[in-house]
């Protein structure tokens, strides 16, 4: 049978935009899918592959253009390896998902209006095909501590884990030569279909040799045993931001576990928590600091160091200071993880009884004691137990 231009099938001038293409393939393929073509199936089903073969090329790019060029043939020699269009290239599957939705393919499996073998005629089964096992996804959980979320830093991590094999690259084979699986001749898939009543069912599964990558190894890796990965531990370096808030996860793309050869690798999350450290908590973005000062300084008044995130800072504590105070240092907590913009340092300080005294001091505070006796002012409220 002489094939029909590829535009003429598609009813589309030969300018037409990859849009218009796109939409004229939609309305065919619905017209003329098997299922819902009125008329003779047979004819729908052929005109509904040469559609879908018009699509395949047109849709892309590289082969428009060779198509244009050198016509169908120029595709035999430079795209499909000498031979005449071959379903099991057919790469635009999704699109008619697209176009029917899920249950399109159910269709096909379930009611098998062509002999049950409709679906992998057309698509040689690989829209359906499960493939090899992308490797899971890891979570580690690491502590920061607070001097360090400060201004950011570089954790080195040791993770337990199966990453790619280095000899064979992760392919599982000596050398990374792999060869078409015997098994499903490199369809990834096994079919078995089943009679029930008047239906077919058609059953598709990874090939059991190859596990649905439709490459064997020519012989195993002599590193890994054909696995592709090996248990280690690996030693990964991770950024935490200035500021991370407890709980934080970072995505760390592809340094999971190792997955089936031929599938990409899994996640690893890092949790950042935080690592508290006297005198410091946190409070979000807030430092609080519980910091002791002398009775004769909570008299008087007069400049305390206190110790802040970045070093320390001067405190002006003013005359007649209560305990349980609070004072605070702008600036000097933890920066916003998104606009940089730093809490504070609250400080409360708590006046100290001294408990032992030298005789010097033991004179002083008896001569303080005959002067004051025991007026101690009014009571006043309690000190507060927790930072204002
Ligand atoms: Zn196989
Ligand atoms: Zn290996």
């Amino acid at each position: 049978m002489g094939k029909r231009d590829y535009y003429d099938v598609l009813g589309v001038p030969r300018a037409a935009s990859p849009d218009e293409i796109k939409r004229a393939y939609r309305r065919l393929a619905k017209e003329y899918h098997p299922d819902m073509a009125k008329g003779d199936k047979k004819v729908a089903e052929e005109r509904f592959k040469e559609l879908s073969e018009a699509y395949e090329v047109l849709a892309d790019d590289e082969k428009r253009k060779i198509y244009d060029a050198y016509g169908r043939e120029g595709l035999k020699q430079q795209v499909w390896g000498g031979q005449d269009f071959d379903w099991s290239r057919f790469t635009h599957g999704g699109d008619v998902r697209d176009l029917f939705g899920e249950d399109f393919f159910e269709a096909f499996f379930g009611r098998s209006p062509f002999g049950g073998s409709l679906f992998t005629d057309l698509f040689g089964g690989r829209a359906a095909r499960r493939g090899p096992r992308r490797g899971r996804d890891l979570q580690v959980a690491v502590g920061v501590p607070l001097d360090e979320l400060y201004r950011g830093t570089r954790k080195e991590l040791q993770i337990p884990r199966a990453a790619p094999c280095e000899t064979c690259r992760g392919t599982g084979a000596k050398g990374g030569r792999l060869v078409t699986c015997a098994t499903c001749n490199g369809q990834g898939q096994v079919r078995r279909s089943q009679a029930r009543g008047f239906s077919q069912f058609i059953s598709i599964t990874a090939c059991p040799k190859c596990g649905g990558r439709g490459q064997w190894p020519e012989s195993p890796c002599p590193a890994c045993g054909g696995q592709g990965r090996i248990e280690t531990t690996s030693t990964l370096h991770v950024e935490i931001p200035a500021g991370a808030p407890d709980g934080l996860q970072l995505r760390l793309a592809g340094k999971g576990e190792a997955g089936d050869p031929g599938a990409p690798p899994g996640d690893l999350y890092v949790v950042v928590r935080t690592l508290e450290h006297p005198p410091f908590q946190r409070d979000g973005r807030n430092v609080l600091v519980d910091w002791p000062i002398t009775m004769a300084r909570a008299v008087l008044g007069g400049d305390v160091e206190v110790p802040t995130l970045d070093g320390g800072a001067r405190l002006r504590i003013p005359p007649g200071t209560q305990t349980h105070t609070v004072f605070r240092l702008r600036g000097k907590g933890l920066p916003d993880i998104e606009t940089g913009r730093r809490g504070d340092e609250l400080v409360r300080v708590v006046v100290r009884t001294p408990e032992r005294l030298t005789s010097e001091e033991r004179r002083l505070f008896e001569k303080l004691d005959s002067v004051t006796g025991d007026r101690a002012g009014d009571a006043g409220p309690p000190p507060p137990d927790r930072f204002g």
